[in-house]
This record gives structure tokens, C-alpha cells and sequence, in this order.
């Protein structure tokens, strides 16, 4: 008599290891489609590695985004110290 609740109990915990098993993997599959492409896009200008989400790559250190030029508008990545359009200073 003790043996059947311990088997039903085993088999609802497998269960539901394996529901929790499935539900985490669609869930990681989502995030490689919607978070880390993004993510990979975004290389740092200095070292080439990921740099992350932030205003300064997470590998080095160096500013990241666009800075645009005062004199022609061309947009260049962060850190660049002149424009490679008319030669104005970036600072
Ligand atoms: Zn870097
Ligand atoms: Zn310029």
C-alpha cells in the first residue's frame, strides 16, 4: 500500500520536470530570435567584440554609438576624433 502514492507522485514530479523542461527551452529559443541578434549587431568599434547594451563596450571600455559632425552631419561611430566626410574635429 505504500508503494502507490510514491509512484503517482514520481510520475507527476516527472511530469512536470519535463513541462518546466519544454517551457524553458521554447523560452530560450525566443530570446536567441528577438534578444541576441540584436546584440551581436552592435560590435565595438575598438576591439570588434560584442560590446553590449550600454553607452561603453562591456570588453574595453570604449564610447559606442553615433556621434554626428557640427559641420556636414555625417554620422560616425563614437570615438572617431575627426570626420571622415570634411575633416572636422569630433570631440
Ligand atoms: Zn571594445
Ligand atoms: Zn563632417
Amino acid at each position: 500500500m505504500e508503494c502507490a502514492p510514491r509512484v503517482n507522485v514520481e510520475v507527476a514530479s516527472a511530469r512536470a520536470k519535463k513541462m518546466v523542461q519544454d517551457i524553458e527551452e521554447k523560452a530560450s529559443q525566443t530570446q536567441v530570435f528577438h534578444g541576441e541578434i540584436e546584440s551581436k549587431q552592435t560590435l565595438c568599434p575598438q576591439c570588434g567584440k560584442p560590446s553590449g547594451q550600454g553607452k561603453f563596450c562591456n570588453n574595453c571600455g570604449a564610447p559606442l554609438g553615433m556621434i554626428k559632425c557640427e559641420r556636414c552631419g555625417t554620422k560616425s561611430p563614437a570615438g572617431t576624433r575627426f570626420c571622415g566626410e570634411c575633416g572636422n574635429r569630433l570631440s
